[in-house]
């Protein structure tokens, strides 16, 4: 019983997801000792997704393994290569297999658009016991989320909120080159999880016009209209990048990308997606977009605000439509404030 309050009271200790995931199969692990615990999420687009593995621990493993956020799609295993997990995610229900092996498997939606299945891998199938200690397990994990969810995201779309952008920002900034390890938490096997190619870029997004839509229509339908965008940038952009809502109908992408061009390109995919969407009664709207790359020592404002001039550039220019700040100085039409600090100071 001891060992369960330990094991819990470490489970909501941490206010971060990837130990989450990995406090929850340790403590599966130290409790029920199975040959392996894992938990999987669904990620990528509809009819193309993939099982990530989000935590894994075998019976003798010191350190749990995990697949990047960034790994590509195409190097995971699809869905439909382990029929059982995708019965317990398309059921909602716990799925056992008993045979030559015992598995079990059980769904862990945290949130409408997070879905994962908790994998147990046995020697004898779980007996009533056991599968009351996951089912309690599962259920403090789940509220425990949905409590994170409830403090870093905007109610409304269930994207994330300008709260967590800072926080958010310096981790994703100061992911270099090299190996880094998730934050230390005590007592936890350490995760190890490789930087990934590419480099950060931040993207502001604003609606045109957007007071007339309120004007004419309503606020009812105004937040009809800030909804629908959400789900148009959730399905438009890979499932690692971060998406906030910073207030009113400005909206924050984080996001990955190799070069200006490819992050140029994603931005210009959105923006054409919403002028060809037909919203309910509005039917169109547009939106403008700026967007700068992370340098190194940025602060999240630094980067907000040439994200914002770029932005302030579309307005000016005609709105509906994508530019990038680096660009905008190249061509002369805005100064860089940074890098005229910078002749300043050498
Ligand atoms: P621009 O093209 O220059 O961005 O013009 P705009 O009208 O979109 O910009 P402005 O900043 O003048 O107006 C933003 C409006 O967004 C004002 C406010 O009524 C509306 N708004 C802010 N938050 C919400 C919200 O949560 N729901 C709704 N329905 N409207 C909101
Ligand atoms: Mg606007
Ligand atoms: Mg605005």
């Amino acid at each position: 019983m001891s060992q369960l309050v330990d094991h819990l009271a470490e489970l909501t200790g941490f206010r971060d997801r990837d130990v989450l995931d990995v406090t929850l199969v340790g403590a599966l692990r130290d409790l029920l000792r199975p040959q392996e615990v894992a938990i999987y999420r669904a990620v990528g687009e509809p009819g193309a997704q993939v099982w990530m593995t989000r935590a894994r621990l075998r019976a003798n493993d010191s350190a749990p393994h995990a697949d990047p956020l960034w790994a590509e799609p195409g190097s995971l295993p699809t869905l439909d290569s382990v029929p059982q997990r995708l019965a317990c995610l398309q059921c909602q229900h716990a799925v056992q297999h008993h045979g030559e092996w015992s598995c079990a498997w059980f769904p862990v939606a945290n949130d409408p658009h997070t879905v994962q299945v908790l994998e147990l891998h046995t020697e004898r199938p779980l007996d009533a016991d056991a599968l009351r200690t996951v089912s309690s397990v599962l259920r403090i994990y789940r509220n425990f989320q949905d409590l994170l969810d409830y403090s870093e995201r905007d109610t409304l779309t269930g994207l994330l909120n300008r709260k967590t952008f800072d926080e958010r920002f310096m981790r994703l900034a100061s992911l270099g080159p090299e190996p880094v390890a998730a934050p230390p938490a005590p007592d936890l096997p350490e995760l190890r999880r490789l930087a990934p190619a590419g480099q950060m870029w931040l993207a502001v997004i604003d609606i045109d016009h957007f007071k007339r839509v309120n004007d004419v229509y309503g606020h009812l339908i105004g937040d009809e209209v800030l909804l629908l965008l959400s789900r148009l940038m959730r399905s438009t952009f890979r499932f690692h990048d971060h998406l906030y809502r910073f207030g009113g109908e400005e909206f924050v992408v984080l996001m990955r990308c190799d070069d200006a061009e490819a992050a140029a390109s994603a931005l210009e995919r959105l923006r054409q997606v919403v002028a060809s969407y037909r919203f309910p009664q509005v039917e169109r709207i547009t939106v403008s977009v700026g967007f700068t790359g992370l340098r190194p020592s940025d602060t999240p404002s630094a980067a907000f605000e040439r994200a914002d001039l770029a932005l302030y550039h579309v307005k000016q220019n005609g709105r509906d439509g994508v530019a990038c700040h680096a660009e905008l100085v190249a061509q002369g039409h805005l100064q860089d404030r940074a890098r005229d600090n910078d002749v300043e100071l050498f």
